[in-house]
């Protein structure tokens, strides 16, 4: 990578955080406190060295070998989330690496989860991923099917539910998102009263369309290209 990408990577974050800033603003639904995630699967440890001098502290990949290796070889103090679609035969795996997984997207899988968590003595934050979209080809809960599964969720009791996630469908336009983002509030509000729960985290929003998010109460965004520039065609 050339010198000039490395300061690049500094201006970028400076940049979003003032994007993010102006957004709170705009949007009368935006959250107090917006976290900035960055999404560094696929980029090499010296890009996420670069971030961090950038202030930076929170990672997330969306493959578990991945994870693991960059958890290994870089500092401590980094927060690793997770974001992909997480298999059960790697829940052991990473839940010591990623404190945050995104992206629980059935009842059985929390359970395992949960069972694992317990035997490895921790206490996983996760988000419920909601297929707000009904989009064929993403994972995740149905509006209906994490209402009928809540309790059940609720009852587990090594996992911290700090809210709901979802992925848009990536349109040319981001304001094709903004009815998704905030249907995914509603849902979080509307289950929030049912259960008597707090469910205040709202992980949604990546490079294209986090401004949009953050209006319609984003909690957490997800940016990886416009931080670290374009990834190679994604898998
Ligand atoms: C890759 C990814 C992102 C970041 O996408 P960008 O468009 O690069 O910002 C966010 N969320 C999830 C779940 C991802 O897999």
């Amino acid at each position: 990578m050339k010198i000039m990408d490395y300061f690049m990577i500094i201006t970028n974050i400076l940049k979003i955080r003032k994007k993010i800033l102006i957004a709170q603003n705009r949007g009368s639904r935006s959250h107090k406190n917006v976290e900035l995630l960055a999404v560094s699967k696929t980029r090499p440890f010296t890009s996420i060295q670069k971030a961090m001098e950038a202030g930076q502290i929170s990672f997330a990949e969306n493959r578990v070998p991945e994870a693991i290796e960059k958890a290994a070889a870089l500092p401590a103090a980094i927060d690793w989330h997770f974001i992909g679609h997480l298999q059960k035969n790697k829940i052991r795996k990473i839940l010591p690496v990623c404190g945050t997984l995104h992206s629980i997207d059935t009842l059985e899988l929390a359970q395992q989860i949960n069972r694992i968590a317990g035997e490895e003595d921790l206490f996983p934050k996760i988000y419920l991923e909601v297929n707000i979209a009904e989009d064929d080809a993403k994972f995740g809960f149905s509006a209906e099917g994490i209402r009928r599964d809540f309790d059940a969720l609720l009852a587990l009791d090594r996992l911290k539910i700090l809210g709901l996630m979802t992925i848009p469908k990536f349109t040319a336009n981001p304001e094709d998102s903004r009815k998704h983002f905030a249907a995914l509030r509603e849902l979080g509000q509307s289950l929030s009263a049912q259960f008597s729960t707090p469910l205040d985290g709202l992980s949604m929003g990546m490079s294209n369309d986090y401004e949009i998010a953050i209006e319609e109460g984003a909690t957490v965004i997800r940016v990886g290209s416009e931080i670290f520039g374009p990834r190679e065609q994604a898998k």
